[in-house]
């Protein structure tokens, strides 16, 4: 497959997309209703319709009877973390192993011209970006997802929020599931994740995180325990949503399994020949690359874009991030003197 359609590689090899990233464009202005509805379908992509399947599973299959959920032992949370702890391992090792190991793709499509095998640093557990991020996203990551999980299912099987069944209330469960709930993950990942690169909270929790310069699908869920579950804890605000366990479950997968968007590293992923796959991973790459941008997601709410740290990929984009560098070296030295 060649990427020169879709994109350039500077003289390093580093994959830039032609295509800028743009808000929603619900947030145009002026409004563009022919845009918006040619955009409305793409709120359920297949990423969202992974995230949904993956909720019916553990809702029919994985979780216990209301029953069981009403006390607190080790058993059924253990079980739960066993059963994430495999998913985890299939769904960010298929993506880890594909690209990064076997390097079914090679370099196309590749923002970093290097693999993270190829950086050992001290900064690492055992010098290696690889071993550092699977240790700490199977010993930190995945615990947090479960622990947000059974307070969830023990909270909702001993009547705590407002249940809503999906008979009665299909339509606002359906507009909950493609517009608000992704949404709400926005809002709330941008608000942790703002808070988390103000000192201190950066240099004692997010740095962990941002060791990865140059991240890989396994890098996903290597959080320090604070931000593991913080991030997470955007299901446990269904609680006080008029909701249910299902879309809390569908919410919390898109925290545990959606966090790989950001972390591919791949602006598409070539699928079965000559089908490709968009990895929606370009803004939080930028993110990575250059600390203080794109705070939030894909822009479906755009606080990036209205609080001035929106950065599309395009010069302009740069400049402004440049602009905002020096602005705050100039009120950092304005303090010192
Ligand atoms: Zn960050
Ligand atoms: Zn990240």
């Amino acid at each position: 497959m060649d990427d020169s359609a879709f994109g350039s590689h500077n003289k390093r090899g580093d994959f830039k997309p032609f295509a800028l990233r743009e808000v929603a464009p619900i947030w145009h202005w002026p409004p563009q209703p022919m845009k918006v509805l040619k955009w409305l379908p793409s709120l359920l992509s297949a990423w969202t319709a992974f995230h949904m399947a993956t909720a019916l599973v553990w809702w029919f299959f994985v979780v216990p009877d209301m029953a069981t959920l009403k006390t607190l032992t080790w058993q059924w949370p253990l079980v739960l973390l066993v059963v994430n702890w495999v998913a985890a391992a299939l769904w960010y090792g298929a993506f880890e192993w594909r690209l990064y190991a076997k390097r079914a793709q090679g370099n196309r499509f590749k923002y970093h011209h290097k693999f993270p095998s190829q950086q050992p640093s001290d900064v690492f557990w055992f010098k290696s970006q690889n071993i550092d991020n699977a240790l700490r996203s199977f010993l930190i990551g995945v615990p947090c997802w479960t622990a947000v999980q059974v307070i969830l299912l023990w909270a909702y099987a001993n009547g705590w929020g407002l249940w809503l069944s999906w008979d009665e209330h299909p339509v606002w469960l359906v507009f909950f599931a493609l517009v608000l709930a992704p949404a709400w993950h926005e809002l709330h990942f941008f608000c942790i994740h703002w808070l988390l690169h103000q000192e201190p909270f950066y240099k004692w929790i997010h740095s962990i995180h941002h060791n990865s310069v140059n991240p890989s699908p396994i890098s996903s869920l290597s959080m320090h325990p604070v931000e593991a579950f913080c991030y997470h804890a955007v299901a446990l605000w269904h609680l006080v949503f008029p909701s249910n366990p299902l879309m809390a479950l569908y919410q919390l997968h898109m925290a545990s399994f959606g966090a790989i968007n950001g972390h591919i590293g791949f602006e598409k992923i070539e699928w079965g020949g000559s089908r490709l796959f968009d990895s929606h991973a370009y803004l939080h790459y930028l993110h990575h690359k250059h600390f203080d941008v794109n705070f939030g997601g894909d822009g479906l709410v755009a606080l990036d874009q209205w609080l001035g740290s929106w950065h599309d990929g395009s010069p302009e984009g740069e400049r402004r991030m440049q602009e905002r560098y020096e602005a705050k070296l100039a009120r950092m030295n304005a303090g010192k003197s």
